[in-house]
């Protein structure tokens, strides 16, 4: 401990970058939390991060003492969170959501989210709504982020009706389930290959409607449609709390193909923000250990960075 102090004040002193950034991240608690992640946190040059602050040194999987899914929404403010993230020894990715009809559907708005991030002990991640992200969003605002994710919720179908998944009265009766499913993996899949995202969150999920039959739907073709998608573009799943999404059966198929994952909530508010509960039990359950975690990408190789926002 007093090692990483000496490195930190070392730091502070030596980059005007840094010094920039307000000294509470360094005397919170949340720099004692250093010492219990994965060793060589520190390897790399302090130098060379000067405008980072933790946890962006660590290269290492956290695995579930990271929450890469968290929304500043409700009773839940920036402060709160950030104290709770310390508290807990969970890192937070701290999002914003983007995207057609959203409050922020330009470079301007993610601009103003990043600057009120500056500094703060956390992660800062672009949540892309929709499929017309890629033509709203420039890839210099988007890189600033350090990771950018979507969910195959929203989308449009073969007779041209945009839906969000988990809005009841966009999705309506789904007379065909089977065929609803092959679309879902289709729009999925074409996600996968076209848009340039780090993570795929809300993984799996399907409209309530069909929940109940989520293991039947989840056919092993579909799934493995899924995993390939995934592991053919680089892209991370997240394991997510909130919808205790995808199973285990996914899990592991997911874990075959080489697909990395990330534990996510998605948090509607305070009340529903916990500690990763959902991606420990499959841990647990999948075997997963810190090589099958993903960690945010270095800067030149994210995913904004390595492929195209338009196709
Ligand atoms: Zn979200």
């Amino acid at each position: 401990m007093p090692l990483l102090r000496a490195f930190v004040c070392l730091a502070l002193v030596a980059s005007p970058a840094l010094a920039q950034v307000p000294p509470k991240p360094f005397t919170e608690p949340l720099m004692a939390k250093a010492d219990e992640v994965p060793p060589k946190p520190f390897t790399e040059p302090l130098m060379a991060k000067a405008d980072q602050v933790p946890p962006k040194p660590f290269t290492e999987p956290l695995m579930a003492k990271a929450d890469f899914h968290v929304h500043i929404k409700a009773d839940l403010t920036l402060d709160e969170a950030l104290r709770r993230s310390s508290a807990d020894g969970i890192y937070y990715g701290i999002v914003v959501n983007g995207g057609l009809s959203f409050p922020i559907s330009t470079d301007a708005g993610l601009e103003a989210f990043l600057a009120g991030m500056r500094g703060k002990p956390a992660f800062v991640a672009f949540q892309a709504e929709g499929r017309e992200w890629v033509r709203l969003f420039s890839k210099q605002t988007l890189e600033k982020f350090d990771y950018v994710f979507t969910d195959a919720m929203t989308w449009t179908d073969d007779g041209g009706k945009r839906m969000r998944l988990w809005m009841a009265d966009e999705v309506g009766t789904i007379t065909e389930p089977q065929a609803f499913m092959d679309t879902l993996v289709a729009r999925a899949t074409g996600i996968f290959a076209n848009e340039p995202i780090d993570i795929y969150v809300n993984p799996t999920f399907i409209p309530a409607v069909l929940q109940a039959d989520y293991d039947r739907l989840w056919t092993p073709a579909r799934m493995k449609a899924i995993v390939d998608g995934l592991a053919a573009n680089g892209i991370a799943m997240e394991i997510n709390n909130r919808y205790r999404i995808p199973s285990a059966a996914f899990i592991r198929l997911a874990k075959q193909a080489g697909v990395k994952f990330a534990c996510g909530t998605n948090n509607t508010g305070a009340a529903d923000l916990g500690r990763n509960e959902y991606c420990i039990e499959m841990i647990r359950e999948c075997g997963l250990q810190p090589g099958h975690f993903w960690m945010p990408p270095p800067d030149g190789r994210k995913a904004v960075q390595r492929k195209p926002l338009l196709k």
